[in-house]
């Protein structure tokens, strides 16, 4: 059992008061509140460790150095990636997916074939439609149906050895529901494509095992689980990143540059280059050790004991809707109400001091397949509660009344 109280008293923003209610904070799908423990350690970096990584004889230099490093093991650990150097630090989930496809530019040609799915986030596509542009190669994509989960008898039917790279995600931010991740790598590898798992939505609420998983790629963003902005992972096998042209040149990436030749560092600073985010990185482990002080677990147990009886409470109004799977799924209620527009409802109800998302969140092919502009998302994490869902209950009925 969480103490959820307790809990709470570490997200100093939870106190806040919003148009004169006090806030209830159901956005956390596009990103997570950030509790003290994070804070400080931002703080923290700043005010007595500050200075630049992996190039200082001075003290200062090695404290930064030692803290962004162990940041890395922590992660490695978090994760179960069998190598630290196979962490890379980036800036969140979208470059880590542009440095992939950036990377299997030179990989594929005309004949090649790379799969999506129809439950993706903008990031998940746009960079991977940008590589087909650039070699020829062929994007397809795995259906969803009108539960909100992928048709995989589609997907065992277009794979085949023109399969280079299949890219999904664990979890997706629009509806919820949980991929079946495995069965996919599984299915991938047996034609010999490797692939990426998107896991933005799902690291909040699950922990992936990589070496479990054998994924080729893993990526995630530190601001979705209590960490900062501008900050986020790469998991790569290592036989991949070596494999993979580094994405950016400058400091840091290399081992030795003349005009005439220049050879690259050895993983992860291949593919870091340039001064990283070093306070992000270092406040990314402060916040993994904080998730895993409550327990990934107990997360996921109580936020969806908080899904279902938010959605229970929510099918109370009549003519609400909720798309996505009934089970399965992971801490977001997508719905719309009949003949009344999402961000209409989120408007009145941000009056009531209740943050919720509208609009396509970033996965206009979702909106495009259910024929809708988009939808309202509550989405829940641990700091949430029961009687929060009350009132963000009552507000949308209120916000139903005066709009019909
Ligand atoms: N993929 C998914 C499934 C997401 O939920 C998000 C963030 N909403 C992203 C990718 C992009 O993450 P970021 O903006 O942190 O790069």
């Amino acid at each position: 059992m969480l103490n959820i109280e307790k809990i709470r008293e570490d997200f100093p923003i939870l106190k806040r008061k919003v148009n004169g209610k006090p806030l209830v904070y159901f956005d956390n799908a596009a990103t997570s509140q950030k509790p003290q423990q994070v804070i400080d350690c931002l703080v923290d970096y700043y005010s007595n460790h500050n200075a630049n990584i992996h190039r200082g004889v001075h003290i200062l230099s090695q404290e930064a150095t030692d803290l962004f490093e162990n940041a890395r093991i922590k992660l490695q650990k978090h994760f179960n990636a069998s190598k630290a150097y196979e962490i890379i630090f980036t800036s969140g989930t979208t470059h880590g997916i542009n440095m992939i496809s950036n990377g299997f530019s030179d990989l594929l040609g005309v004949h090649d074939e790379i799969i999506v799915s129809a439950l993706e986030h903008h990031s998940n596509i746009v960079p991977w439609q940008m590589l087909c542009e650039k070699t020829g190669a062929t994007l397809k994509v795995i259906p969803m149906n009108v539960k909100g989960e992928l048709e995989m008898d589609n997907f065992r039917a277009m794979l085949s050895e023109k399969t280079k790279l299949v890219f999904v995600n664990h979890v997706s931010n629009a509806l919820g529901t949980i991929n079946p991740i495995k069965e996919i790598i599984d299915l991938s590898h047996a034609v010999g494509a490797a692939v990426l798992i998107d896991g933005a939505q799902a690291t909040p609420h699950l922990r992936p095992d990589v070496q479990a998983l054998d994924c080729d790629f893993y990526v995630c963003s530190a601001h979705k689980l209590c960490g900062p902005t501008g900050i986020g992972i790469l998991y790569g096998k290592e036989s991949w990143l070596n494999k993979l042209p580094p994405y950016q040149g400058g400091g840091e990436m290399i081992s030795e540059v003349t005009f005439e030749k220049t050879t690259y560092a050895d993983l992860p600073h291949k593919f870091e280059a340039g001064t990283p985010n070093i306070a992000g990185g270092i406040a990314f482990g402060a916040a993994i050790d904080y998730l895993n002080g409550i327990g990934l677990e107990n997360i996921a147990a109580y936020e969806n004991e908080l899904l279902n009886y938010g959605t229970k409470r929510l099918k109370e109004i009549e003519g609400l809707k909720i798309y996505g799977p009934e089970t399965n799924k992971a801490s977001v209620i997508s719905f719309n109400i009949e003949n009344i527009h999402p961000y209409d409802i989120g408007s009145i109800i941000d009056k009531l001091g209740i943050a919720v998302r509208t609009g396509h969140h970033c996965a206009q092919p979702i909106m495009d397949f259910y024929k809708i502009p988009g939808t309202i998302r509550a989405s829940f994490a641990f700091y949430n509660t029961k009687e929060e869902i009350d009132i963000f209950v009552e507000a949308v009925k209120k916000a139903k009344t005066m709009l019909s």
